[in-house]
């Protein structure tokens, strides 16, 4: 008679056809002859070879799972997975996310063969541009060369988080598509702006810190310590803030600021649990305007802020993750004051010399402690490169159209210098992958020891290799989809 164990293994054969079809139609997908679904005129090989790392990576995770359960079920004992994460929550996170990065990928195929005119035209800028704020952290080797960006178009701005492959997938609006021909490219600019801070995310998790072992995540934990709960939680928006104003155009600290006033004031002053509230959160782009040196335009943002909060009437408390109020004075301190950021702003502003700044830091040093989400701010800046080049220039006319202008002024050039090689997309290749479907992780490693081995593996060995650095929202904690 069977037992729970042999009934265990029957299931199996379900997830084995589930895994066929999903295999098949990535097959379909990859075939580089007539028969190929996947046809987009531009490129086409980058998306064909991530559907081959997708398909490669997703049998990987499939066997090292399947083999393992049924390697315990045989010798008659539960997975140490079980009972919290049931072989079929297993399965089912690997082929839903599977599928879901799929879709993504198969969304920005059709859409590069489908789409109209300018649904291709706001493509080819919208790939360039995220390039454009990509390339810093690869010069500056936190990235390694080769990495490149594919987007699309859907109803919000977005980042796939795929470990397989080193390329950012990004959601863009539709918005951003230009209305009638591409003279209208420059309306439509500023909702080109989350592409930075989606890229900041993609940087976040693919990123390496200095030491090169070390994924920014990793780090950024690591040297912010003793955070409240409530800021830890915001630390990847924080890091994708920071990374985008950075290296994305100075525009992104106004259209931050205009985006926050789409929130209804109950949600203005609450917080999602991942993004600072929207209430404080143009004070991190205005820290780092002002630590890049674009003081003029940090400071008139300040005050357009300001006058903001006071029309929302915005004075009170605020609600934090965890259901914790604050007044929003306190929360507005903990991102504004700081010794770094705010002594790097003088410096380049009003030429201040070393010694002040030391003595600065030095007094300021004690006061860090109580202003985690500006610690966070200043582990982020100080990890990542200096943008190349003299400060931006503010635009010299008050108006803040005239910030959008000089972004839209700026779009309307990406990509189309396409003899200057040093700023030509990268496609990816799967001729030149040793390995399709690793990740650089090192799950890599684990998936490929010796079934003894597998079978002393604890139980939260198994759940970070279901996570695959952030690949599934299953089993119990990654983030794939991030806006
Ligand atoms: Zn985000």
């Amino acid at each position: 008679m069977p037992d729970q164990f042999d009934n265990k293994r029957q299931r199996l054969e379900i997830w084995d056809t589930r895994w066929k079809s999903l295999d098949g139609v990535m097959d379909d997908l990859t075939r580089a002859d007539s028969r190929s679904i996947l046809r987009s005129p531009s490129r086409q090989e980058t998306l064909r070879c991530i559907v081959k790392c997708l398909r490669a990576f997703t049998r990987s995770q499939f066997e090292f799972f399947r083999t393992g359960f049924e390697n315990y079920w045989t010798q008659k004992s539960l997975h140490p997975l079980e009972p919290e994460y049931p072989a079929d929550s297993v399965f089912g996170a690997i082929l839903d996310q599977a599928a879901s990065d799929l879709e993504v990928i198969q969304r920005a195929a059709d859409q590069r063969a489908q789409g109209s005119a300018m649904v291709r035209k706001a493509l080819v800028k919208a790939d360039n541009y995220a390039f454009e704020v990509l390339k810093p952290a690869i010069t500056g080797g936190l990235l390694p060369n080769g990495t490149t960006v594919v987007t699309y178009l859907q109803k919000t701005p977005a980042v796939q988080v795929i470990p397989y492959a080193p390329v950012a997938l990004i959601g863009i609006p539709f918005t951003c598509v230009p209305p009638t021909d591409s003279e209208d490219m420059k309306k439509v600019a500023r909702n080109y702006l989350s592409i930075p801070h989606e890229v900041g995310h993609y940087v976040f998790w693919h990123g390496y810190s200095k030491v090169k072992s070390e994924r920014i995540h990793n780090y950024i934990a690591r040297v912010t310590p003793r955070n409240p709960a409530w800021c830890s939680k915001w630390i990847e928006e924080i890091f994708a803030d920071v990374y985008g104003c950075l290296f994305g155009d100075p525009a992104i600290a106004l259209s931050c600021q205009d985006m926050q006033l789409e929130y209804a004031l109950s949600k203005f002053v609450e917080s999602d649990g991942e993004h600072p509230n929207p209430a404080v959160r143009p004070y991190i782009y205005q820290q780092v305007l002002a630590a890049k040196g674009d003081v003029d335009l940090a400071e008139r943002l300040r005050k357009r802020w300001e006058s903001l909060l006071q029309e929302r009437d915005v004075d009170g408390e605020i609600i934090l993750p965890g259901n914790l109020r604050s007044a929003v004075s306190e929360v507005i301190q903990s991102v504004t004051e700081s010794q770094n950021v705010t002594v790097n702003a003088e410096a380049s502003s009003a030429g201040a010399g070393a010694k002040a700044e030391s003595a600065k830091k030095a007094g300021a040093k004690a006061e860090a402690a109580k202003k985690p989400v500006n610690r966070v701010i200043d582990a982020a800046y100080n990890l990542l490169p200096r943008p190349n080049g003299a400060a931006p220039e503010s635009p010299a006319v008050a108006d803040m159209e005239d910030v959008y202008n000089k972004f839209g002024d700026h779009l309307v050039l990406v990509g189309d210098n396409s003899s200057d090689l040093d700023k030509k997309l990268p496609e990816l290749d799967c001729s030149l992958i040793p390995e399709i479907g690793s990740t650089d992780l090192w799950i890599d490693a684990i998936k490929k020891s010796d079934s003894s081995v597998k079978l002393a593996l604890p139980q939260d060995v198994w759940v970070r290799v279901l996570q695959a650095g952030g690949w599934t929202n299953k089993g119990g904690g990654g983030n794939p989809k991030i806006t």
